[in-house]
């Protein structure tokens, strides 16, 4: 079958190859799942640039969705013809975080993907208790293959950050991730201001359709929408963007004893100004990956069907034409780019 794999270590885009490997046989407790479609995200550009931890030769991909062709023998409450998506990241079962179904913590964590053949191929395999079949209103659709960073955002912004009706969010960033949080803190019934750069024009048009109530592609833009709309500044930031600056930015319009969540990764150490967070009293979060607990409430969102998701995927190109994806997203051309092998 053909796989996108990273073959070697400290050659960028040349270490990946599309090639032809044998297809995967499920073990005992594993579906075998042909692959619809499978997203790039930016961990897929840091496991090409060496810049994220993960095993040499693998399959890339970890959002993916796809159909149940053959199951292990000891595999429940599945069938073949089931369209699944699948919790990526597995971990040893028994310790502290496994045992809370935070298998990101848990110091054997291995994900599909990253050190397990993940969903840029034909086919892929994956435990069936990580897998879940998606709702009716999503069958035969390719629009599962978000589910992952979906997830991320539902942890970020429904498990880690307390969002209430009328609370004044700020979401800085409006990649496909900022656009998601957005969605979701919309749902929470808060009030939500988008802000980017002048690069993000159409993205901040984007938000705008899905229901964002002001967006700002400039800092001082930004600064008077906060001013007009808050008393003290917004009650929660949710950065997306991974960029110092943003941080700053938003470090100053969170009012005093608001909640900060980082969404976004930096991949370096940056400045912080840690006073304005002792002084103002901040509430600061962490958010990374996914926990078990998330994809059940994802699933819950799944059939009140009531998110926008399909005008995030900016393109859908063949596997073969994968180079042409990648370098698309280097280059933050569109939104979500799937990959259909
Ligand atoms: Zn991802
Ligand atoms: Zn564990």
């Amino acid at each position: 079958m053909k796989a996108l794999m990273k073959k070697e270590a400290g050659r960028g885009m040349d270490g990946i190859v599309l090639c032809d490997i044998p297809k995967p046989e499920p073990e005992s407790r594993e579906l075998l799942i042909k692959v619809m479609a499978a997203g790039i995200c930016g961990t897929d550009i840091h496991i090409m640039e060496d810049a994220y931890p993960h095993s040499v030769p693998v399959v890339l991909g970890h959002e993916f969705t796809g159909i149940v062709e053959k199951m292990g023998k000891d595999v429940k409450g599945f069938s073949i013809g089931d369209q699944v998506i699948v919790h990526n990241i597995i971990g040893c079962g028994h310790c502290h975080y496994c045992m809370k179904g935070d298998y990101v913590f848990c110091s054997e964590k291995q994900s599909i993907g990253v050190n397990l053949n993940g969903g840029m191929a034909e086919y892929v395999t994956a435990p069936y208790d990580h897998a879940m079949v998606v709702p009716e209103s999503m069958k035969g659709k390719d629009i599962p293959a978000l589910s992952e960073p979906l997830a991320c955002c539902v942890r970020g912004v429904l498990e880690q950050t307390k969002i209430g009706p009328g609370d004044k969010v700020l979401v800085t960033g409006p990649g496909v991730i900022g656009l998601l949080c957005a969605q979701l803190a919309k749902l929470c019934g808060a009030y939500v201001i988008v802000s980017g750069t002048g690069l993000d024009k159409e993205r901040l048009k984007l938000a705008k359709k899905q229901g964002a109530d002001q967006t700002a592609d400039q800092p001082d833009t930004l600064k008077e929408i906060v001013a007009s709309c808050t008393e003290q500044g917004v009650d929660v930031v949710l950065e997306c963007s991974g960029s110092a600056g943003a941080m700053a930015g938003a470090l100053e319009l969170i009012r005093k004893q608001g909640r900060y969540t980082q969404v976004g990764m930096f991949g370096k150490n940056i400045s912080v100004d840690m006073d304005t967070i002792c002084r103002k009293e901040i509430e600061f979060h962490g958010t990374f990956a996914t926990a078990h607990s998330t994809w059940e409430k994802l699933l819950k969102l799944y059939q009140q069907d009531n998110l926008q998701l399909e005008e995030l995927v900016s393109q859908r190109l063949p596997l073969s034409e994968w180079k042409k994806g990648f370098e698309m997203f280097q280059k933050k051309e569109g939104n979500k780019i799937f990959l259909i092998p």
